[in-house]
């Protein structure tokens, strides 16, 4: 007999699956040849109770999904006064690949962007044999509580094709917000973008953010609640890029969307949320996974700001 929660999950993914607007992120050709069909929803509750429909064993990779993460390590490593130094908590609706740093100091307005991002990659250093990297690839890999892997493929696609963003760490250098060599740190941050994840992955690093940074399943802590309180009011003011005004208004949930077609959700003290599907909208997020947010928070009472 299948819980109320996995027949109404079921039923969504069946009603949303119809949905077929988008196109997969064309800009990397990993991302390109994914198939628009698949679509998988995870829940992750902070006791560890996780439910699943569809696609959720499907590996793809994490893109600006990392951005908070990392954010997450400089701000335990650092503290949070001296990472606002580098970068502000400002929301400047721009663009996630939007070439905006702030006038005179270069600061970027915010570490969901990726000036603000690959800002936030400089700010992690090596320990000991630990590199920066691998420090990042392990701070992941606790959230989801499994090893997760980088995919060749996509990184190489990244390098490929990433003139932006090495030209964006060439700025970052200049103002000195970068203060180390910046073509390693954007090699670090095309690696960051290129860890693969599925939706059930997602759901757990989402719900260790919903339970004050204790995975679910393992209840070790992973990060500090202040870290968390951060990290969640950035996502919220800006984790959905030039969209995160409409997406308050519509679904009021901190979130995060990546182009490789992932997006997770986080409702404090309760829930992580995570979708897969593939074909994006016009802001690179993923259009099932924006609907089935704005389902679940009208259809369960999400909204943060709802009352009574
Ligand atoms: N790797 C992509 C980039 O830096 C990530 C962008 C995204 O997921 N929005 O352009």
């Amino acid at each position: 007999m299948k819980s109320p929660i996995q027949q109404y999950l079921d039923a969504l993914h069946e009603q949303l699956q119809a949905n077929t607007e988008g196109t997969p992120y064309q800009g990397i050709p990993a991302t390109a040849v994914a198939d628009p069909q698949k679509f998988g929803i995870c829940l992750a509750t902070v006791d560890g109770v996780v439910y699943e429909a569809g696609d959720t064993d499907e590996l793809f990779s994490i893109q600006s999904i990392s951005k908070p993460f990392t954010y997450a390590l400089a701000l335990e490593d650092l503290g949070s006064e001296a990472v606002g130094q580098k970068i502000d908590v400002e929301p400047s609706g721009d663009a996630f690949n939007e070439i905006s740093l702030q006038r005179g100091t270069g600061r970027p307005d915010n570490p969901m962007i990726n000036a603000g991002a690959i800002a936030a990659v400089s700010l992690i250093k090596s320990r000991g044999p630990r590199s920066r990297f691998s420090r990042i690839q392990d701070f992941y890999s606790s959230f989801a509580g499994r090893d997760l892997e980088l995919s060749s493929s996509v990184f190489n696609g990244e390098r490929m094709t990433g003139f932006r963003n090495r030209a964006l760490a060439q700025l970052l250098r200049s103002f000195e917000i970068i203060e180390d060599d910046p073509d390693g740190v954007v090699e670090d941050y095309f690696r960051q973008c290129s860890i693969m994840v599925n939706a059930r992955d997602l759901a757990l690093m989402a719900a260790t953010l919903a339970n004050g940074g204790v995975h679910p399943r393992e209840h070790n802590q992973v990060v500090e609640p202040e870290t968390v309180q951060n990290v969640l009011s950035v996502m919220t003011t800006c984790g959905m890029y030039d969209d995160a005004g409409s997406w308050t208004t519509s679904v009021g949930l901190p979130a995060k969307s990546g182009v490789g077609g992932g997006i997770i959700a986080v409702l404090p003290g309760q829930l992580g949320i995570a979708i897969y599907s593939p074909p994006l909208d016009a802001h690179g997020s993923s259009v099932r996974g924006v609907e089935t947010c704005t389902r679940l928070a009208r259809d369960m009472g999400l909204h943060f700001m709802r009352s009574g």
